[in-house]
């Protein structure tokens, strides 16, 4: 008897002990979601570093320029500030500068030596270390898309050309009719380049900038998660189906819930060599190093010192934003709860 009184007592503590943990729960859950609503969140922007000298663009370009960076950027604020995923917010972000024929990503894209537009894309995801990536397409609208897919739907992480494509149509990704991409500026471009290398010898990288306008986002959701992706149609006048750095993940794009999320612009040969997002993120790993001290480090003397020209944006796991580069300027820019800014020069800051 005592047994069975002392089995009913448990029962009945077992049974009230249950439903104020349930109480408990739901405050559990107010709390969470209000101290999820007060987590930060941060995103960075870039949309190409190279010769980018005010008396090179005028008054109107600069502002239609400005205005996008800020639309690409606004999305992508909003998507981090409702609560959505860092990943929703880079895919979303780049997209909005890749339909811009002002970057060199999707529209807009600079012409390799044949006349045509190769693209590249990378998206790395920073919970999950998953990455994606995709090399020299030619009729893909959003190429950002198709990395997405090869992180998500694949068991692979870079897939290239007509590989790419057809894996592009199994998984219903949108095509377009590769005319789609052509701007007169960027073919204007190629044919100064094409006489450039007639003259001098010089394929790329000499004097005009035939490169910049690659573009890349790094976002750090209020999860406390972080993700990179990156897209670009390469070099002007580029040949043999090259491929730089924007694809190849831990030179163009890298993510690490533990350190960062970057993406890279500039001239990719030595972003490669140097696998300089990787690089960034190893410093802060094994190093300990700040954010900003990795990515100084990195880009004003690694790469400096080699003679690679370029920058990184991206956003370590508190939230702080670094954006060096070592070229006259790069379109870049950052939000943060309460805090956006866009820049284009060095003198900007
Ligand atoms: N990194 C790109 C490439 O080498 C170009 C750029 O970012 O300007 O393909």
């Amino acid at each position: 008897m005592k047994l069975y009184e002392g089995l009913c007592l448990f029962m009945l503590i077992f049974s009230l002990s249950c439903s104020v943990s349930t109480g408990d729960k739901n405050e559990t859950m107010i709390h969470h979601s209000d101290a999820q609503k007060a987590a930060p969140y941060a995103i960075a922007i870039h949309g190409g570093a190279g010769t980018i000298l005010k008396e090179h663009i005028t008054e109107e370009k600069e502002k239609a320029i400005r205005a996008v960076l800020d639309k690409a950027l606004e999305t992508g604020r909003k998507i981090l500030d409702e609560g959505g995923t860092s990943m929703d917010a880079v895919q979303q972000t780049i997209i909005v500068l890749e339909n811009s024929e002002y970057f060199n990503a999707a529209k807009g894209a600079v012409f390799n030596h044949e006349g045509k537009n190769e693209l590249d894309a990378s998206f790395m995801d920073g919970k999950t270390q998953n990455a994606g990536a995709i090399g020299g397409v030619s009729n893909i609208k959003n190429p950002i898309l198709l990395a997405r897919a090869v992180l998500e739907k694949s068991n692979h992480v870079l897939l290239t050309g007509k590989g790419a494509e057809t894996f592009a149509d199994e998984v219903g990704i949108e095509k377009v009719d590769p005319a789609y991409f052509r701007t007169e500026a960027r073919w204007e471009s190629l044919q100064r380049a094409k006489d450039k290398e007639a003259k001098t010898g010089f394929k790329f990288d000499q004097g005009e900038d035939f490169k910049y306008g690659t573009v890349g986002c790094a976002a750090l959701d209020r999860h406390g998660n972080l993700a990179a992706g990156t897209s670009t149609g390469g070099m002007t006048n580029k040949r043999y189906n090259r491929i730089g750095d924007s694809p190849i993940i831990g030179a163009g794009t890298y993510a690490d819930n533990a350190t960062c999320a970057v993406s890279s612009t500039g001239h990719g040969e030595y972003f490669m060599r140097y696998v300089v997002a990787y690089d960034i993120h190893a410093r802060m790993a094994y190093g300990k190093e700040s954010f900003q001290d990795a990515a100084n480090t990195v880009i004003m003397k690694t790469l400096k010192e080699k003679g690679g020209t370029g920058g990184i944006i991206g956003v370590d796991k508190y939230g702080n934003v670094a954006m060096p580069f070592n070229t006259p300027g790069m379109y870049r820019g950052y939000a943060k709860p309460g805090e956006k800014k866009i820049f284009i020069y060095a003198e900007d800051e």
